[in-house]
């Protein structure tokens, strides 16, 4: 999903740097949306990312992430305005790679599905320059969800994925999928 999210609406310089990692394995990527208090209702979150000249500080926590144990970068959904109205529009993402501040916490127990990593993220005075926001420098990202594409569908489905994705989102992934405008 991460590789996904670049492919779609990132930089070139965030293409060609990401999707050879990603597609060579070097980099395991992640989709980091869920927070203890923010599931099904994104608007919801609370990892803020403050700007700070070139850079935002990001702080908070997510949960459930799928290799966050793991894996090594992630498509990190976090509030860049907090007051914004309606609250969507104060959301961004960004390519968030593991380092300093921003590292993995606990990981979950499942009762089945043992075979890829569930877990927690946290974000402490993380660090990330702007070049990192998917959509290129200096964009806020504004998200909504839209209908899902039957071939995004069908990719997983070949990918044997489809499971593992209508686990994690329910509905959620069958109906929508993220998109930005
Ligand atoms: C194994 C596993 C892996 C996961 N991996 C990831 C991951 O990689 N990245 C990530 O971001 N998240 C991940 N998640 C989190 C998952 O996406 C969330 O659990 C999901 O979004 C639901 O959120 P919630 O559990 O807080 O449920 P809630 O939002 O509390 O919803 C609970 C129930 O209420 C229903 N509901 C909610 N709102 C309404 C409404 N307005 N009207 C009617 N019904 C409603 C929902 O459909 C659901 O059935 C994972 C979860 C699991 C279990």
């Amino acid at each position: 999903m991460l590789a996904l999210a670049i492919e779609k609406f990132g930089t070139a310089n965030q293409k060609s740097e990401w999707l050879p990692k990603l597609a060579s394995g070097e980099v395991r990527g992640g989709l980091a949306l869920t927070e203890p208090d923010a599931g099904t209702d994104l608007q919801g979150i609370r990892m803020t990312a403050r700007r700070n000249g070139d850079n935002y500080v990001i702080n908070g926590a997510k949960t459930w992430i799928t290799n966050a144990v793991e894996g090594s970068c992630f498509a990190l959904l976090v509030k860049t305005n907090p007051e914004a109205q309606p609250r969507h529009k104060g959301m961004s993402l960004f390519i968030a790679p593991k380092g300093p501040g921003f590292s993995s916490g606990r990981k979950l127990e499942k009762l089945g599905y043992k075979s890829i990593d569930s877990g927690e993220l946290i974000a402490d005075s993380y660090v990330l320059s702007t070049d990192l926001a998917i959509y290129g420098r200096h964009r806020v990202l504004p998200i909504r969800l839209v209908w899902i594409r039957a071939p995004l569908l069908a990719d997983l489905l070949e990918f044997g994925m489809a499971n593992e994705l209508l686990c994690v989102f329910g509905v959620r992934l069958v109906n929508f999928f993220l998109r930005f405008q």
